[in-house]
């Protein structure tokens, strides 16, 4: 390649870790299946980005400047769908990783849906109501040239809520003079938020690890089961993690140890999930869970147990706790929680993946279905919802394991090809313009 189509400016997208490792593990997929260069160019290339600042009167009288971002990576397929993450280390890179995680994802499970994400660099604890309902609407209007049912559906991520959701979809009615609900999901009931969708995400993971167990038991490589001769630890106590623990705990697993940003709690016996969840609904932590005893924070990584749920942040798992890692199946509940060298360690080891891609889909899966009732307005009981879930997870399950024994590689891999090989036939059939 000659000096004028050099690499200039990717700096912009790769200096986090997220954006990095999401951009490996695409080209390991992609030399696997022997994908045509000019698709895989274009796929480690975010499509557009904007970033806002977003000035807000706090409490006291005085006005702060946050940093907003909000990035389409891919939109082949149809709008953008990704989260808006409030946390105070969000930056354009890591946004654009975890977007380019959502093109795939969207890609693998057949939804008729691009990839994006949003952030704010904040620290949602640090707000009060007022100053969260002034940043969300006011970011909203800043990125609204890029919203709407047809264009981008935004959703919650860490630190935001169907409160906020429910801001964002009047933030943008407001602008249009009518209620759109199809432009965001993860809403309130009240204004045409879907039934199961606040549990989407966990069901999902509970699923799929179903899924592999019974994969894994026909394959001769278990014996796994989902029920009380099972054990599980789960890093991350919010909305993908609580309720992942309550549905294992429903089927009789017992959670051996939990931990948030505060503190972990292990009892070897199986913690009482849902009294667990009325004293974190009440002191906002585990920190302190009477009938459990105190775990240092990363040793809920490390312990020896069935089922691993890393349901927090990002990189929890790399090259420095790795070789510690006991559990048998790790089921990604967080985006992007094991980075591509542990990646490899732990599949070394044996121990089997269920990537983030497959395994936290569930949100976006109930997100599209929230978005196609809004736009419908027909709603669904949810036993309808959980049924179709069910089958769209089952039949991306199957669609993984297809390329998992096709290729005989690693399942973050074979999720990678098989959402690769639906979105790079239709970039492929659109063709470049002009
Ligand atoms: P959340 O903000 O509701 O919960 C995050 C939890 O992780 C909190 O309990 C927090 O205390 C804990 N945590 C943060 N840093 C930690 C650390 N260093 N060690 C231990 N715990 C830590 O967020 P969420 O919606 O549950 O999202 C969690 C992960 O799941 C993120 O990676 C997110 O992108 C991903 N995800 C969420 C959804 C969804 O529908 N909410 C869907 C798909 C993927």
């Amino acid at each position: 390649m000659s000096n004028r189509h050099s690499d200039l400016g990717s700096h912009l997208w790769d200096s986090s870790a997220i954006f990095r490792n999401a951009v490996t593990q695409f080209e390991q997929a992609a030399t696997i299946m022997g994908l045509d260069p000019n698709i895989k160019e274009r796929i480690k290339h975010p499509k557009r980005a904007l970033i806002v600042s977003v000035p807000i009167r706090l409490d006291d009288g005085t006005v702060k400047v946050f940093e907003g971002y909000r990035v389409q990576h891919n939109i082949t397929l149809g709008p953008g769908k990704g989260g808006i993450r409030f946390h105070p280390h969000v930056n354009l890179s890591e946004v654009a990783g975890l977007a380019m995680l959502m093109t795939m994802k969207c890609s693998l499970v057949g939804l008729p849906l691009g990839g994006a994400k949003g952030g704010i660099r904040v620290n949602a604890s640090d707000l009060s109501r007022q100053e969260a309902q002034a940043l969300t609407r006011r970011y909203t209007m800043e990125i609204s040239s890029l919203l709407g049912p047809e264009k981008d559906i935004p959703a919650p991520d860490i630190g935001t809520d169907a409160q906020n959701m429910a801001w964002v979809m009047d933030t943008y009615s407001q602008q249009k003079g009518y209620a759109v609900p199809g432009v965001v999901t993860g809403k309130p009931i009240e204004v045409g938020g879907s039934l199961g969708r606040a549990e989407s995400t966990s069901r999902g993971v509970v699923y799929t690890l179903e899924d592999s167990v019974k994969y894994l038991n026909a394959k001769g490589r278990g014996p796994f089961s989902v029920d009380s001769k099972a054990t599980a630890a789960i890093q991350g106590f919010g909305k993908v993690g609580a309720i992942a623990a309550q549905e294992l705990h429903d089927r009789g697993v017992k959670i051996i140890a939990v931990s948030d940003v505060q503190g972990a709690v292990i009892n070897q016996r199986g913690l009482d999930v849902p009294a667990l969840i009325q004293y974190t609904n009440s002191k906002g932590t585990v920190k302190g869970f009477p009938g459990a005893e105190a775990l240092p924070l990363e040793q809920v990584l490390e312990l020896a147990v069935d089922f691993l749920i890393p349901a927090a942040i990002d990189g929890a798992i790399d090259e420095h706790n790795v070789s510690r890692v006991k559990a048998r199946i790790i089921a990604e509940g967080a985006n992007g929680p094991i980075t591509a060298d542990a990646q490899k360690v732990l599949e070394e080891k044996g121990v089997f993946i269920i990537p983030d891609i497959l395994c936290n889909a569930g949100g976006v899966i109930v997100s599209y279905f929230e978005w196609e009732q809004g736009l419908q307005s027909f709603f669904w009981s949810e036993e309808e919802v959980n049924k179709r879930l069910r089958e769209v997870l089952a039949r991306a399950f199957t669609k993984v394991i297809g390329s998992y024994e096709h290729y005989r590689c690693g399942m973050k891999e074979a999720a990678l090809i098989a959402s690769t090989e639906t979105l790079s036939k239709a970039m492929l059939y659109r063709g470049l313009f002009p």
